[in-house]
């Protein structure tokens, strides 16, 4: 589908009603209000965020740089999977959610049949 602002937000509001996700409550502040750097456009539905306000929750402790630190994926069809791949800067703060299929080798459908859970990762010291 179309990567816009209304894309990446229906995909925030997917997410903070994900129980799965242990520190959704944290994302609400990120996703409550984005402001947006980068909307991929290369069949994904990744975004970036430019968010630095002080009163952010951290989502990881400060450390020597950023990175990827949690992994969602989900089952869809034809032995595709849909994954959330989250990201923070070295202070902690979200920088953005990649949203791809099966490794970015296929676009994310147009309306994704969503399945089941099939992967959680976590990074320690980080999503508490
Ligand atoms: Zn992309």
């Amino acid at each position: 589908m179309a990567n816009t602002e209304a894309t990446a937000k229906r995909w925030m509001q997917w997410l903070l009603e994900r129980e799965e996700i242990p520190f959704r409550a944290s994302l609400a502040p990120y996703f409550a209000n984005p402001t947006f750097s980068r909307l991929c456009d290369c069949g994904c539905n990744s975004f970036d965020l430019a968010m630095t306000e002080k009163d952010l929750p951290l989502l990881c402790a400060p450390g020597e740089r950023g990175g990827m630190f949690f992994e969602l994926d989900y089952e869809l069809t034809e032995d595709r999977q849909l994954e959330f791949l989250f990201f923070v800067d070295k202070a902690g703060r979200l920088t953005g959610v990649d949203i791809e299929v099966s490794g970015n080798n296929f676009p994310v459908p147009e309306s994704p049949q969503i399945g089941k859970l099939t992967n959680v990762r976590q990074s320690r010291g980080c999503a508490p």
